[in-house]
């Protein structure tokens, strides 16, 4: 039978708007030592605003957001809500053909009779649009049409308020070792893990390359110490087979998908990181009292 205590300990992390769905994964949270954050919406507000449109060709700079609002108009990935924010026009459903999410990369879609693709280098490559690389400015949004090259639309996001506390709140409470994954441009990676202190940085993934990700670091949190345990952090857009694949799977439970939530072990009601370690924190307590 599960110690009274326990009910105890996920009473009082549910106080504090941490919901944890079972006693073992209290006990699992008092053991973690791996700690893997997705990017988007998790460590950054996963808001992003456009900062800059280059047009290239025939198109102009009008014509290239239209058509990148209209693609985007049926995703609900973050990023197309700051497109068809920044286009502000009404979307004309007459003019959408087709769209379909691209995983980790983009947005396909039929618009105006013509192939519009919107997203990152790999969908272009794909598509064999050829592309130019640009220096860190933020996130880059490549728009091609019928396969032709069209330019781009440059969007930023920021960190959260309490990232860089949460991620030292963290390393006090024991954690080995902080890990970022991201779909996102490793240069755009590398310079929010810096800001962050965070340990290690794999950017330029696809939804499965971050399951296969979290094995390789389950294993080696297994060789460091078998007792200690990896959670992954996500807010859940493309994330539910990592939340699940990790020992503690946690969401945030305010911008998080249904999905995420559900496949979540422990959901942060107010999507602020620094709560994971006063998750641990409740954990480790609750099990001191078990001991
Ligand atoms: P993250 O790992 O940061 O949460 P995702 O896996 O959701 O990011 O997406 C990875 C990358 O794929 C984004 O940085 C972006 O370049 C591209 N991408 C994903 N979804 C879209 C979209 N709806 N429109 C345009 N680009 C997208
Ligand atoms: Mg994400």
């Amino acid at each position: 039978s599960v110690p009274l205590s326990f009910f105890g300990g996920i009473g009082g992390a549910s106080r504090i708007g941490i919901l944890v769905k079972g006693s073992n994964y209290l006990e699992a949270l008092a053991h973690a030592e791996t700690v893997v954050f997705d990017k988007t919406g998790t460590l950054t507000n996963g808001t992003f605003t456009v900062t800059a449109i280059h047009a290239e060709g025939d198109t102009t700079e009008d014509e290239l957001l239209a058509l990148a609002a209209h693609a985007e108009s049926l995703s609900n990935h973050p990023i197309a809500a700051s497109v068809r924010q920044a286009y502000a026009g009404p979307l004309d459903p007459a003019r959408i053909q087709q769209a379909e999410e691209v995983s980790g990369q983009g947005i396909r879609a039929v618009v105006d009779e013509r192939e519009v693709l919107v997203g990152n280098g790999r969908l272009m490559d794909a598509a064999g649009a050829a592309w130019h690389d640009y220096e860190l400015v933020g996130t880059i949004l490549h728009v091609a049409v019928d396969g032709v090259y069209a330019g781009h639309i440059v969007i930023a996001d920021q960190v959260k308020d309490d990232a860089a506390a949460a991620i030292a709140a963290l390393r006090k409470a024991g954690a080995r070792k902080t890990v970022m994954l991201t779909g996102d441009r490793a240069d755009v990676a590398e310079a929010v893990a810096a800001s962050l202190g965070i340990d290690e940085v794999r950017a330029e993934l696809l939804p499965q390359d971050k399951v296969a990700q979290v094995e390789a670091l389950l294993e080696a949190q297994a060789q460091a110490n078998p007792k200690g345990r990896l959670a992954f952090v996500g807010d859940g857009i493309n994330d539910a087979p990592v939340l699940t694949r990790a020992d503690i799977g946690i969401a945030m439970g305010a911008m998080g998908s249904d999905a995420a939530i559900e496949a979540a072990d422990v959901v942060l009601m107010d999507d602020r990181p620094s709560q994971i370690a006063r998750a641990i924190s409740v954990a480790r307590k609750t099990m001191a009292i078990v001991w």
